[in-house]
């Protein structure tokens, strides 16, 4: 019962279980992995990437994912900038010069939706550059956003407002460990297990933001 009133996530999406980065790439350049990617239909119903050649993919991922995570997301942040109308705020997505949707734009170069949604943010505050000795604070800023996110909603579902106090308190049965098992689970169909935070940033996060979320001692 703990479990599912806790959960949050809804999709089961498979994940690369390993978190060595070549292996990662080797995944991503599966032709087996590539053809069942190509096989997916599209949101926007109209199977805009139906009729890639293997080859293109495997060029494409080539060069996503030879890059480190960082320079990932610069590369990420350079393509969509290009892609972006100012006028009407709106991102339009090309392969080989052809208007695609967003899901096909991202199976296409095997880009994870978290890091399509942070390089997306970039963009809306026209922060266009990771700055090199900015990139490691900029990557823990996102992972400290995604424990945040995860706290805020399990503060919002689960927390009880004290009235005499300024606290918000979770059911006594709740486990730190269990909460942050929760929190990989919520996050784990849109980013790679390389790019889990750790339980130590999720724990930082929790005393440094939600100092005021408690899990009140059992009384028997
Ligand atoms: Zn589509």
């Amino acid at each position: 019962m703990f479990r599912k009133r806790l959960s949050y996530n809804t999709v089961n999406t498979p994940i690369h279980t390993n978190d060595n980065s070549s292996n990662k790439m080797k995944l991503s350049l599966n032709r087996e992995n590539i053809m069942n990617d190509l096989k997916m239909i599209c949101l926007c119903k109209s199977q805009c990437i139906e009729e890639y050649r293997i080859k293109d993919v495997i060029a494409a991922r080539v060069v996503y994912h030879s890059k480190n995570e960082v320079e990932k997301l610069q590369w990420l942040i350079d393509i969509l900038q290009t892609y972006f109308n100012v006028e009407d705020n709106q991102i339009s997505l090309l392969i080989n010069g052809r208007l695609v949707c967003r899901d096909a734009f991202l199976v296409y170069y095997g880009i994870s939706q978290y890091k399509y949604y942070v390089a997306l943010k970039h963009i809306r505050n026209e922060n266009f550059f990771i700055v090199h000795g900015n990139s490691t604070r900029d990557y823990k800023n996102t992972l400290h956003d995604l424990c945040f996110s995860y706290l805020e909603k399990l503060m919002d579902h689960l927390g009880d407002k004290q009235p005499d106090s300024n606290e918000v308190h979770l059911p006594c049965y709740c486990l730190r460990s269990e909460i942050y098992e929760d929190f990989l689970n919520s996050i784990k169909s849109t980013v790679i297990e390389e790019d889990f935070p750790s339980y130590c940033t999720f724990t930082n996060t929790w005393q440094k933001e939600f100092s005021m979320l408690k899990i009140p001692k059992k009384i028997d």
